[in-house]
Formats: C-alpha cells, structure tokens, sequence
C-alpha cells in the first residue's frame, strides 16, 4: 500500500472574519520527500496556506489532511498529537526564547512530547549537531547570528523527528551567504529524508528547488516540477 500523502489539501477556501478572501479552493497534494516552494508576491495567500497545512488554522471550506487524517474529525488534544508528531515549523523571525541557550532552545521543540528534560537535552544537542551548531550549543540568542539563529530554529523544528518541515520565509531576515547555508541545510535534510515545504517571495530560491507552487490571489496558477535540484535557474512558462 502506498503511503498517504504527507498533506492533501482539497478546495481549501479561507475567508478571514471581516471578508478577506485569503485563499480560494486550493487542492495541493504533498507526498513524502518532496522538497517544494510555494512562491508568490506578498499578500498572495502563501502563510495562510502554511498555516492551514500546519493545522494552525483551519479553513473555512473544503479539507485537509495531514498523513491521511482528515484534521476536521480529530479532537483538539489529538490535533495537538498529530501536529507534534508529524510537523515541524520554522519561521523568519527565529522565535527563539531570548536567555535560554541553543540547547535548551531546541530541547523545548519536544516539550509536548512528553520527555524528560535530561532526555530532551540529549535529543537537542544531537539535532545541533546535524544543524552543525554544536560549538555554538552554549550560546543565547543574542550571541548567535542571524544564520545561526535560524540553524537553531531549524534544530528545534526537527527535534522531533517531524515527516514534514513547514518553513515561512526562513532566509527572509538573513544575508545573502547565511540564506544560502540554511537552503544548504534544507537540502541535506530533504536528502536523508524529511518532507520540507518552503515559503519564500524570492524566485531565485524557488527556481532552484525541484517543485514550484505558484500563488497569487489565493490561487494556483501554477505547479511545476524539475529533476534538477539545484539547477540552473529556470525560466517557467507562464510566470
Ligand atoms: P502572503 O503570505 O502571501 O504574504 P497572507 O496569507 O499573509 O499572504 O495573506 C493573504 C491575505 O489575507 C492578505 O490580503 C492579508 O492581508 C490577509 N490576511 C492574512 N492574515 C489575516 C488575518 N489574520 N485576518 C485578516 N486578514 C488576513
């Protein structure tokens, strides 16, 4: 038996309370390892989206399933279990508790799992080690660059082993050469495994991930794929 997708969005609608119509009857499936972008200006319906597919946010029409359970049918607690098991969430801005270390940064990305914080702590540092922090795992935020903010914040997200990692804008607040070593890093993770879903309004990363989803206005207008991770960037038909 084939394994359920990792995401199934059907006819997802989100209109907001006030009447933004933020998505329009979006139908996008994710199957395990992929590594894709979801591109479109600002405003287009792209966090929306993530949100929705991340179980943050629920839409207003249509369905959504995350490995195959439809997320309208489980409880609260049991949404919590899901989402904690199976996705892991990296944003621009980091969110990492100022005054903690990296360690104990990363170790509270297993908080709701139920571990004991030595065996937490432990997990932490092997999950610095594959962001390739582990000289930095004594540092606080405010000793760390942005970069390393962000390769912390990655740590975190994959503590737990997600099957699926939901980044928003992750190399929107960094520089250049730390952007590229954090799409590095997403890419050597893609490669041993993990299903990550990038948001990004910057069409050079796009264009060099192997599937694009394009937005605008709430909508797909394109879904395009390349088997040259990497390549060349490539100009699509129609955008
Ligand atoms: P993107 O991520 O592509 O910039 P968003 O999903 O953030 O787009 O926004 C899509 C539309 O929904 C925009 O018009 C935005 O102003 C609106 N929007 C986003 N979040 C909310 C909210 N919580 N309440 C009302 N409108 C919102």
């Amino acid at each position: 038996m084939t394994p359920a997708p990792v995401i199934e969005l059907r006819d997802a609608g989100k209109t907001y309370p006030g009447g933004v119509r933020a998505l329009r009857q979006v139908s996008l499936t994710v199957e395990e390892g992929e590594l894709l972008a979801v591109v479109g200006p600002s405003g287009s319906g792209k966090s929306t989206m993530l949100n929705i597919m991340g179980t943050l946010d629920k839409p207003t029409t249509g369905t959504v399933r995350v490995a195959g359970y439809d997320v309208s049918k489980l409880s609260d607690s049991r949404l919590s279990a899901l989402r904690a098991r199976h996705i892991g969430f990296v944003f621009q801005h980091f969110h990492l508790a100022a005054g903690r270390d990296a360690v104990d940064n990363v170790a509270d990305g297993l908080l709701y799992a139920g571990i004991p914080l030595r065996q937490r702590r432990a997990r932490a540092r092997e999950a610095l080690a594959e962001v390739r922090l582990d000289h930095r795992r004594s540092h606080t935020p405010n000793e760390l660059s942005g970069g390393e903010k962000q390769r912390v914040a990655i740590a975190r997200a994959l503590v737990g082993a997600p099957r699926l990692l939901l980044a928003d804008e992750p190399t929107g607040a960094l520089d250049t050469a730390s952007g590229q070593i954090v799409m590095e890093l997403l890419h050597e993770l893609n490669a041993s495994g993990t299903t990550i879903c990038v948001i990004t309004h910057d069409n050079e990363i796009a264009n060099a991930l192997p599937r694009r989803v394009r937005f605008r206005d709430g909508e797909i207008v394109s879904d395009t794929r390349s088997d040259a991770p990497f390549g060349p960037l490539a100009e699509e038909a129609g955008s």
